[in-house]
């Protein structure tokens, strides 16, 4: 495990002085906590499991510290998340899918900052809606370069809640674009169009 020294900024507190309200959408405090969900842990980030992969591999890159959402993201955080998105390539590298997208939710559900790492097979039994697929396919998602641009150009992230109507779009296949008429024909379709590089 890497001995880098922690990126803790004087506004971020540890996650483990936080406390855990328990409800489902502070789950991610307590998975940073849970070492046993660790694939990697060093001074500054975990990563772990998604929960509810909607991939044969998804991934999420949790930072140490509270950062509560994107809101909270300054020109500061530029070399964590980077790193971060560093961190998420690596564990990507020896999948058997080998076509990932690394990304942000424009509204995440879940408190504290998480990078989404995911293979673009999409073949999970967990997904399961049409909010699953747009949050991953439409401009829902968020590419970590298009993020960390937001914060370089203007030091905080652009305000992407109007991107939430996105989410009941009609589905439409994320390589050829056709329109299918629900998940089971979507899921059909992308096992035939999407071809792995
Ligand atoms: P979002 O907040 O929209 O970026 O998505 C939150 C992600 O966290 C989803 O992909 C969920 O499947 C996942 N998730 C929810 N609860 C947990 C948990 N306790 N541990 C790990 N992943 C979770």
């Amino acid at each position: 495990m890497s001995k880098r020294k922690s990126a803790e900024t004087k506004d971020d507190p540890p996650v483990k002085k936080l406390t855990n309200s328990g409800h489902w959408s502070q789950g991610l405090y307590a998975a940073v906590s849970d070492t046993s969900l660790h694939l990697y842990s060093d001074d500054e980030m975990v990563v772990i499991k998604d929960k509810y992969p909607k991939a044969r591999y998804h991934y999420l890159v949790l930072p140490k510290t509270k950062i509560a959402n994107l809101n909270a993201l300054t020109k500061e955080h530029i070399p964590l998340l980077t790193r971060m998105y560093e961190r998420a390539k690596i564990i990507t590298k020896d999948s058997t899918v080998k076509t990932f997208r690394y990304g942000y939710h424009a509204v995440p559900s879940m408190g504290l900052l998480h990078l989404h790492a995911i293979s673009q097979d999409f073949d999970s039994p967990s997904l399961k809606t049409k909010k699953h697929w747009n949050s991953f396919t439409t401009e829902y998602f968020v590419d970590s370069h298009r993020l960390l641009d937001m914060l370089s150009n203007n030091g905080k992230v652009d305000d992407m809640t109007h991107h939430s109507k996105r989410l009941s779009e009609d589905l439409k296949c994320h390589v050829c674009r056709v329109s299918l008429k629900n998940i089971p024909t979507l899921k059909a379709h992308i096992s035939k169009c999407f071809k792995d590089c």
